[in-house]
């Protein structure tokens, strides 16, 4: 074991949307500052944007984790510097109002949040302004308040998209444009990229934390065990923030258990690990008539159908294109969308089927369960989830689907025959993690208190989407980002 003899007033571990962000909120202080990261850089040509992540064996975690019923997968997610905000579509969404309060879904109750959209509001702008989003208001009807405008303009639609758009919208529904995040140079986006310039600031790679030690009372994280090369190292820190993503910050308190921590580290509530959440969600696609140039960005929203209709009165989500199928072909690896698009245009190649397409997404909350959770046995962690709210989201899919109908129908599309090939995202789809250390004001039934800080160990916080305690159907990233500006701050105040 080799022992670090400098000391660090924080550790930061994972450089992903809360990590990286918390990094570059602190970093001004002149706090002497250490980030873990297991990964490395990924080169900028690697950087690849949304879909076409998921046919790539790269950007899938090295390591084997196993479901419910003991079978293994590979998790799809990146470890590198930048954490899959590498790799991620740059949709960057605020949450609505309403999410932040108790909503009745049709499976069941998705749990207020104990801050409120007030709260988070100018957090939420900064994090707009940090990374660069453009956006257009007075368009989705969900949109909450705001007291500030994009700062960049909204990316426009691609012209096959936008034909679609206008008749969605004659058919009374309220297409909008994605804020996304603009300028995704990988040079000067935000996170870490900015932050390692800083004198003050050490970013080390390819180093795994794999333990964290307490002082004997329990209260205070007092190492930080870290596997770099082949070498253990421990380093030491006033303060200690994950950032591990939600999974992975679950399994590194579960396996840091002690005699003052039996069932893990910051455990006593028992729920580390649990309320695990993913979001229901489903891919599909449309066959044009006409060519589209196969690479542009995923743009549209329809939040229409987010808190439900007149014949279904709970949340149902939200539908999105998914961007230029030919970079993003999505699920390659998963037969049933692309054999039945194959089935509809028997002798097209691959690479013609996508450019007569368009992709669409579909996503739904899912509800926190105490037993979908972060397990490990014998040292192997296993992702237990069963999904719910499932009536849900097969409203959505369907609601969707006639529309899409509408559409065909009235742009005498010959190719759709009303079939639009779907895809279900499997287990190891984790993009959306969130909810495994939830936050809250009662250490019984929650992990971190207000300021993701760890009930039961004073200097041990946590940023990245585990505090979530529901899971919106918006996407979570520029929440994760928001929330760390808002714990970096209450750090800086406080320290
Ligand atoms: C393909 C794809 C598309 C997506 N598109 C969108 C989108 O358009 N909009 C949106 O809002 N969200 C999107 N997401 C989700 C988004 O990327 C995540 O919500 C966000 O990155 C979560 O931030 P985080 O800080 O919780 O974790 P991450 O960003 O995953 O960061 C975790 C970091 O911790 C590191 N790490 C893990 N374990 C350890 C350890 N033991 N020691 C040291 N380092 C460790 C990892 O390498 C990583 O750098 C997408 C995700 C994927 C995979």
């Amino acid at each position: 074991m080799i022992i670090d003899d400098q000391y660090y007033d924080v550790i930061i571990v994972g450089t992903g949307a809360g990590g990286g962000t918390i990094a570059q909120k602190l970093a001004p202080t002149g706090k002497k500052i250490l980030i873990l990261e297991r990964g490395g850089f990924l080169a900028p040509e690697e950087q690849l944007q949304g879909g076409e992540v998921f046919k790539k064996e790269r950007y899938r975690a090295n390591e084997e984790w196993y479901d419910k019923d003991g079978e293994p997968f590979f998790p799809q997610t990146s470890y590198s510097v930048g954490g899959d905000t590498k790799t991620y579509s740059a949709e960057l969404l605020r949450m609505r109002e309403k999410d932040f309060e108790q909503v009745q879904h049709q499976d069941g109750i998705s749990p207020e949040w104990s801050i409120k959209y007030k709260d988070l509001a100018p957090y939420y702008n900064e994090a707009e302004k940090l990374y660069n989003v453009g956006g257009q208001t007075g368009e989705d009807p969900t949109e909450p308040p705001r007291i500030q405008e994009y700062l960049h303009p909204a990316v426009n639609h691609e012209p096959q998209v936008q034909e679609i758009c206008n008749i969605v919208s004659e058919q009374g529904l309220n297409p909008s444009h994605l804020p996304l995040e603009v300028n995704q140079d990988s040079d000067t986006k935000p996170g870490i990229a900015t932050v390692k310039n800083y004198p003050n600031v050490t970013l080390k790679t390819d180093a795994f934390v794999s333990f964290l030690h307490t002082s004997p009372s329990g209260r205070e994280v007092k190492a930080i065990e870290a596997q770099i090369g082949t070498e253990s190292y421990l380093f030491f820190a006033h303060i200690v923030i994950l950032a591990c993503g939600a999974v992975n910050s679950a399994a590194l308190l579960l396996r840091s258990n002690n005699e003052k921590h039996p069932h893990g580290l910051a455990n006593s509530s028992d729920q580390v690990g649990r309320n695990f959440m993913k979001h229901l969600m489903t891919s599909l696609v449309q066959l044009r008539p006409t060519t589209n140039s196969g690479i542009f960005p995923k743009t549209a929203c329809i939040n229409d159908f987010y808190w439900g209709d007149k014949n279904f009165p709970f949340p149902m989500g939200s539908i999105h294109n998914t961007g230029g199928l030919l970079q993003n072909v999505m699920f390659a690896e998963s037969p049933p969308l692309l054999s039945g698009l194959a089935k509809l245009m028997p002798g097209f190649g691959l690479r013609q089927l996508a450019i007569r397409s368009i992709g669409w997404w579909l996503q739904t909350e899912d509800l926190p369960d105490p037993n979908n959770r972060v397990r490990l046995k014998n040292s192997k962690l296993y992702l237990e989830y069963t999904s719910n709210n499932t009536e849900a989201h097969d409203r959505l899919i369907y609601r969707w689907l006639d529309t899409l109908k509408t559409v065909d129908r009235i742009m005498n599309n010959p190719l759709s025959r009303g079939a639009y090939p779907r895809a279900e995202a499997p287990l190891n789809v984790i993009a959306h993690q969130s909810g495994t250390c939830r936050f809250g004001e009662d250490p019984k039934t929650s992990v971190l208190n207000l300021n993701c800080r760890a009930h039961d160990v004073n200097n041990l916080y946590i940023v990245d989407a585990s505090f979530f305690p529901s899971n919106p159907a918006t996407s979570p990233s520029l929440t994760v980002i928001a929330n760390a500006l808002r714990v970096g701050e209450h750090l800086i105040t406080n320290l």
